[in-house]
């Protein structure tokens, strides 16, 4: 880190303590009611969901206390009651890191504490103040502050529960930048013939140096007569389309789908895999002519590939 950035690190993180100091002193938002009493139905789903099966809630017409939160739960729709207020402390803080670039969160922990059982009919209201931020850590996220904020919930003007929130506000890591780099060739001794020949822009094609028969792809034998006396001469770069797949689908480094593949019977005779550029599924079918051309990405591997035939 050069001095500069230090400095601005500082003035980001004195501006960031400065700003939550100030949502601290706010001290408690305003109540926000929920948008019902405490009700059997909500008790008898959230009983359900949990797989709580105590009768003494229903009967007693109270609320188990870990539905604290269900009570206040904002609603969807945006506006509606029981959505955030505006002097939300949670939502000003979240702000502030935004603005300093600690964009991503996630919850690290929550305490409850309850009073006293709700009873059915009761009606609550919530209000939250900012405890406090601490920061900035070296977390395995990323840098980030821990920012804690409690709740209380009221009926009338007597607390019933409180919660202890706190979030890591975090820098999420800079994205690695996309590759672009195709799948390198394997060259070896078999090989190399046709990798030399690629970036000079040359196709070259096996060629038995015993009894002349031509072979792709490369190999230390001739598949004719056995030799392992080996030559190459360079294809015409002219074709037919004896195969093809329109690939969609997995995403392959520095492709963008949906590309055509063909296997491609040379003039020649031997066949060879490529790329048909610039076509779609609608270009290509068997029998489709096509002329070599070559790509380069950006590591300098050479491949041939084929277009439609003019
Ligand atoms: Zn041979």
């Amino acid at each position: 880190m050069s001095v500069d950035e230090a400095t601005d690190a500082t003035a980001v993180a004195d501006r960031i303590r400065e700003g939550a100091r100030r949502i601290a002193e706010a001290g408690e938002s305003a109540r926000r009611a929920g948008r019902d009493p405490v009700n059997l139905p909500m008790i008898r789903s959230w009983q359900e969901a949990l797989g709580d099966e105590d009768p003494r809630y229903e009967a007693e017409g109270v609320a188990p206390p870990a539905m604290i939160q269900v009570w206040t739960m904002a609603g969807l729709v945006r506006g509606e009651k029981g959505g955030r207020s505006a002097d939300d402390p949670l939502g000003a803080t979240m702000r502030l890191l935004d603005e300093a670039g600690y964009t991503s969160v996630v919850a690290t922990n929550c305490t409850q504490t309850y009073h006293r059982y709700l009873r059915v009919g009761e009606e609550v209201a919530v209000s939250t103040r900012l405890e406090g931020v601490v920061g900035p850590k070296r977390t395995a996220l990323g840098e980030g502050w821990f920012v804690t904020t409690r709740n209380v919930w009221y009926v009338g003007d007597e607390p019933v529960a409180e919660m202890l929130f706190r979030v890591l506000k975090f820098r999420p890591p800079e994205p690695a930048p996309p590759r672009q780099t195709v799948v390198p060739p394997v060259v070896s001794r078999d090989t190399a013939f046709f990798w030399d020949g690629a970036r000079e822009r040359e196709l070259r094609i096996q060629r038995c140096a015993a009894c002349g028969a031509l072979r792709h792809p490369p190999g230390p034998l001739c598949t004719a007569c056995g030799s392992d006396e080996r030559g190459w001469v360079v294809a015409a770069g002219t074709g037919a389309v004896h195969s093809y797949v329109v690939h969609h689908h997995p995403p392959v480094p520095g492709r963008t789908p949906p590309y055509v593949v063909a296997l491609v019977e040379l003039t020649e005779g031997v066949r060879m895999l490529g790329e048909v550029l610039d076509a779609s599924s609608g270009d290509v079918s068997v029998g489709t002519q096509v002329v070599l051309d070559w790509t380069e990405d950006g590591a300098g591997v050479v491949l041939p590939a084929w277009r439609v035939a003019p």
